[in-house]
């Protein structure tokens, strides 16, 4: 079939989203038009910013992909002060940016649980309520992700980095703590907490195919997923899944087809949230740009304490490591205008997708 006419259709099956994946050269243009207009149409060309902060680097686990892996004995380990924490909260406040997210290694225990409980608070009281925030924390209990939930985080971010269970299982060791059921009961758990919950994947792991690919944006329809942030995988020397280097695409490929992910998705889940993640920046230096014009809709820039970004990373070449806040939030003003989007400042830029659904359960009641 040719790629005009799949563009034409209101709805994609598994086969379409394989050739779209695949587009290149022209075709791959239509697709990236094509994806444009859909993002103009249902979440209009605006931009939410959400300030990242890395909270720590301290992690219970040990994915075979991650540089902050527990078993990396080679990185110092920090983990910021609340009074860090604050500051760039209130940093972001200043900035007008909407949201922020909090992410982390995977803790657990209840000193972790409130100390997150307690942030929550604060950061409610220093924005006066006018930041969102969103967390990424890893896999936690339903009672934990509720405790969260009501203590003021309203979005939780929860890639389940592939939809394949065998290929989950060959990045991960084969423990109790890395079980692909658990990421998708967690994701299940999100939901029935009260959140709007993201998910993603990496793009151009060792091992995996096209097919893997088709199947992660189905998952996503499946689940009904409000927020996506998925990139490509992206290698680091001090981790096992180093060894299979060789069997990775180039890099300018993985980026291609990170692009082509973000765009059919964009196709497949109209009103969602799509962030342009800075995986997509360490292959191409105006990756993210890219991103903005092929669908995505939000941008996360760091605003953790620029003497920790080094030491918070996952993969090698992380963009704008060292660069203070306030040097990133100039910079990114001037590239995001570049690409013909706004950026919505002041606004929390909640996803359209879940508001249609919480709507729709409140007139059900
Ligand atoms: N610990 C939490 C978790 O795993 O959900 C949140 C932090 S974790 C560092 C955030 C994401 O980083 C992971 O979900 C994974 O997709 C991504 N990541 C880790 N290593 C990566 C790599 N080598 N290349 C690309 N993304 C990577
Ligand atoms: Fe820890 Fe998350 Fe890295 Fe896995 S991906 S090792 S859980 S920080």
């Amino acid at each position: 079939m040719e790629i005009a006419e799949i563009l034409s259709k209101e709805s994609l099956d598994a086969k379409e989203i394989a050739c779209l994946l695949k587009a290149a050269g022209s075709e791959k243009e239509l697709l990236y038009e094509k994806a444009a207009q859909v993002k103009e149409m249902h979440v209009q060309n605006k931009v939410y910013l959400r300030g990242l902060i890395e909270l720590s680097n301290q992690c219970k686990k040990n994915c075979f992909y991650c540089g902050i892996r527990k078993d990396n004995k080679l990185i110092k380990r920090y983990n910021l002060s609340d009074e860090e924490v604050l500051n760039a909260a209130y940093f972001a406040v200043e900035k007008h940016y909407g949201s922020i997210v909090l992410q982390s290694g995977e803790l657990e225990g209840e000193g972790f649980t409130k100390r997150i409980e307690n942030l929550l608070r604060k950061i409610r009281e220093l924005s006066d309520g006018k930041l969102r925030v969103t967390l990424s924390c890893g896999e936690q209990s339903w009672k934990t992700y509720r405790r969260w939930f009501e203590s003021g985080a309203s979005r939780y971010l929860l890639r389940i980095e592939t939809s394949n269970a065998d290929l989950y299982q060959r990045i991960h060791p084969d423990d109790q703590h890395h079980r692909f059921e658990t990421r998708v009961r967690c994701l299940e758990d999100l939901r029935s907490a009260g959140y709007q919950v993201g998910t993603g994947v990496m793009i151009g792991l060792p091992f995996q195919t096209f097919e893997d690919l088709t199947n992660d944006i189905l998952f996503m329809k499946r689940i009904d997923i409000d927020m996506v942030g998925m990139g490509p995988y992206l290698e680091h020397q001090q981790t096992p899944l180093y060894e299979f280097r060789d069997l990775l695409m180039t890099k300018e490929d993985r980026f291609q087809l990170s692009l082509n992910m973000i765009a059919v998705l964009r196709l497949v889940m109209k009103d969602i949230n799509i962030a342009s993640t800075t995986a997509l920046q360490a292959i191409d230096p105006t990756g993210r740009e890219k991103a903005l014009m092929v669908g995505a809709n939000v941008i996360m820039p760091n605003i953790t304490p620029e003497q920790y970004h080094e030491v918070y990373k996952l993969y090698e070449n992380k963009p704008c490591s060292g660069e203070r806040a306030e040097d990133c939030h100039s910079c990114l003003e001037t590239r995001i205008a570049r690409t013909g989007n706004e950026i919505a400042y002041g606004e929390w830029g909640d996803s359209l997708h879940f508001g249609k659904k919480d709507k729709e359960k409140k007139a059900e009641v």
